[in-house]
């Protein structure tokens, strides 16, 4: 089976309701990333910044994914599907795709502020219950915060998300404006000669320009056309 790996952002989940972060000046959901995405914003009011993530995290779980990420699973069918998405929503999840990387982290998982990485205190809230409260502890007795990589702070997955686009046959990257490092490099891993794809109805830098395709649809018309060219 031929394996197809996507690479997704923001744009991503534009029709399902979330908002992208750059055609905004620097703000996100309508908030300054410095204080909302940053290790120092954490660090200067941890409660604002579970504030943020609480509302974000309600607002998720009553959304629904789009026909693009329908679409992505359906691929499943035919090929080896891998997402690796920079979105901490779950709607890659919600389609029911069954291989997906996060490089970011998740939206609706909550650990340490400690160690965020260790794995014993990273807990997935249920949507009924789905809030930080103020000054609530981890397990390690340090400020429960949302899982989510700030700006600053080490990514990772990036290493295993290198690995699955070295091995690609076919790389399609939806809604993102690539310049958020690392993941933007991830472009060059491709083997010399594999196909990338490009959906975004905006133009996007990248430096692979020579053998990109751009679709520049939004990601559901997109994701058809895309299906088309296979
Ligand atoms: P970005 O905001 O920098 O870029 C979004 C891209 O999506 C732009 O190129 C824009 O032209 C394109 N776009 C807009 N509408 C689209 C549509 N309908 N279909 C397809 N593409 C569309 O986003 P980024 O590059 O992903 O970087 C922002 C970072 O912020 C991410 O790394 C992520 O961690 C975080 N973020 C996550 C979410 C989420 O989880 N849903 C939302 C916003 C930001």
């Amino acid at each position: 089976m031929k394996r197809i790996v996507f690479l997704t952002g923001a744009g991503m989940s534009v029709e399902s309701g979330f908002k992208t972060f750059r055609g905004n000046d620097g703000l996100w959901e309508d908030y300054p990333v410095e204080q909302i995405a940053t290790h120092e914003g954490w660090l200067a009011n941890p409660t604002l910044v579970n504030n943020f993530y609480n509302r974000l995290r309600k607002k998720l779980y009553a959304a629904e994914p789009n026909e693009g990420h329908l679409l992505i699973k359906e691929l499943e069918k035919d090929y080896d599907v891998t997402v690796i998405t920079q979105n901490v929503d779950n709607l890659h999840e919600k389609a029911g795709t069954e291989k997906i990387i996060h490089l970011h982290g998740e939206l609706t998982k909550v650990c340490s502020s400690k160690d965020p990485d260790d794995h014993r205190y990273i807990v997935e809230l249920p949507a009924d219950h789905c809030e930080v409260e103020p000054g609530q502890l981890a397990g390690d007795g340090s400020l429960l915060r949302p899982f989510i990589v700030f700006f600053g702070e080490a990514v990772p997955m990036i290493e295993p998300a290198a690995e699955l686009v070295a091995q690609a046959d076919m790389l399609v990257i939806i809604g993102t404006s690539l310049v958020v490092y690392p993941a933007a490099g991830l472009v060059q891993y491709t083997r010399p000669g594999t196909p990338i794809y490009l959906i975004d109805p905006d133009d996007t830098p990248t430096r692979a320009s020579g053998r990109l395709t751009h679709i520049k649809k939004g990601a559901s018309e997109g994701m058809k056309e895309f299906i088309k060219l296979l």
